[in-house]
């Protein structure tokens, strides 16, 4: 089915200024996505304008219940001054798992291609050319209707907004410290873990505050039962190198299906790495530490893509990991993904669209 969406174009455009510098998120190009939504009319009236604030009601759904979900991939420029997408479905069939959780109807995955490929032929010129940045595309659904009983909203709205972002490191790869978090939780079994969806980001945010006054630059979730196995860090997933295995924790529920986390998976199997998917310890990990098999760790996710864990903090004790520095399977991961983002490597897996 061919889709036509309306065009509007914006009289002033922005001046698109270097990304040297820049803080994630916070620039915008010229131009947004809406759809619309209404009960027993379906997603209807596809649009591109001028980018521009959204005037909603007081009582929208969105503002007191929560109803609301997001995703989060990148568009990137090719030396040969293509455009290219990383795994967009996987984002579309996750954007629909989310919806599905949090009652919002879904949405067709070619209308959603269709849309963002419309936008990124409209916002071409927005693809950042230098070195290490990317356009980050958010895609999200707000609950828009004007009641205040909790019920499915009736009505919703769903948009796409580009931000061109810089390097995530200005000197390439740098490992973080991390808190392991033994009080606060991120999700639990049954919960809403697995959405992407924004109460989970707002509910972490105390954690990760008080990480950060204490040196930390992320929070290591633990389960939210018995707080001993390891789910994610910070908006990440995480895996850990013990002995000649690579573990990550197993999709439980409450952990986030990432999808850099799939692409690692798919890459150690094809590069002939025993990987394993299961219940991981803290403590498996603190005794691996101390046996001196555990020799490196990183989280997973779109803005940093790898994100080597130079330190652990659990139970009043810091661990070093690979003394500090990026361990070889992290970079040689970074490398690759990166490089095959930016259409510069071979991408055997058919993931760039
Ligand atoms: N976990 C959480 C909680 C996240 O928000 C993200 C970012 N989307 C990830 C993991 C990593 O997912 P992805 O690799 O798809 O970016």
């Amino acid at each position: 089915m061919a889709y036509e969406f309306k065009i509007e174009r914006t009289a002033s455009p922005k001046a698109k200024e270097s990304l040297q510098g820049s803080v994630f998120g916070t620039r915008f190009t010229d131009h947004m996505f809406i759809l619309d939504y209404d009960k027993g009319q379906g997603w209807h009236d596809g649009r591109i304008v001028p980018y521009q604030p959204i005037m909603l009601d007081p009582a929208a759904k969105v503002f007191h219940y929560g109803q609301t979900i997001f995703e989060g991939l990148k568009a990137y420029l090719t030396a040969d001054g293509r455009v290219l997408l990383f795994r967009p479905r996987s984002n579309i069939k996750r954007m629909n798992l989310s919806n599905i959780r949090m009652s919002i109807p879904t949405l067709d995955e070619e209308l959603f291609l269709e849309a963002l490929r419309q936008l990124l032929v409209v916002e071409r010129d927005w693809v950042p050319s230098e070195e290490g940045t990317s356009l980050y595309v958010r895609p999200f659904v707000i609950a828009t209707q004007a009641t205040l009983g909790v019920s499915p909203s009736h009505q919703y709205k769903f948009m796409i907004i580009l931000s061109p972002v810089g390097a995530y490191y200005s000197e390439g790869v740098n490992p973080v410290s991390i808190y392991v978090e033994s009080g606060y939780v991120r999700a639990v079994p049954g919960g809403v873990g697995e959405a992407k969806t924004a109460g989970n980001y707002a509910a972490g945010l105390q954690a990760q505050e008080e990480a950060t006054a204490k040196g930390y630059s992320q929070v290591l979730w633990l389960d939210g039962v018995e707080r001993k196995y390891i789910e994610e860090v910070g908006s990440m997933n995480v895996f850990f190198v013990i002995g000649d295995k690579v573990v990550t924790p197993v999709l439980n529920g409450s952990i986030l299906h990432g999808i850099t986390r799939d692409s690692v998976l798919q890459m150690l199997k094809h590069w002939g790495y025993e990987v394993e998917e299961r219940q991981l310890s803290m403590q498996e990990v603190a005794d691996a530490h101390r046996s001196g098999e555990l020799k490196e760790a990183f989280g997973t996710g779109t803005a940093a893509v790898i994100s080597p864990i130079g330190e652990l903090y659990w139970q009043e004790k810091a661990m070093t990991l690979n003394g500090g520095r990026t361990g070889e399977l992290s970079q040689r991961l970074y490398d690759e993904l990166t490089g095959l983002q930016r259409g510069e490597k071979e991408d055997p897996f058919g993931w760039t669209v």
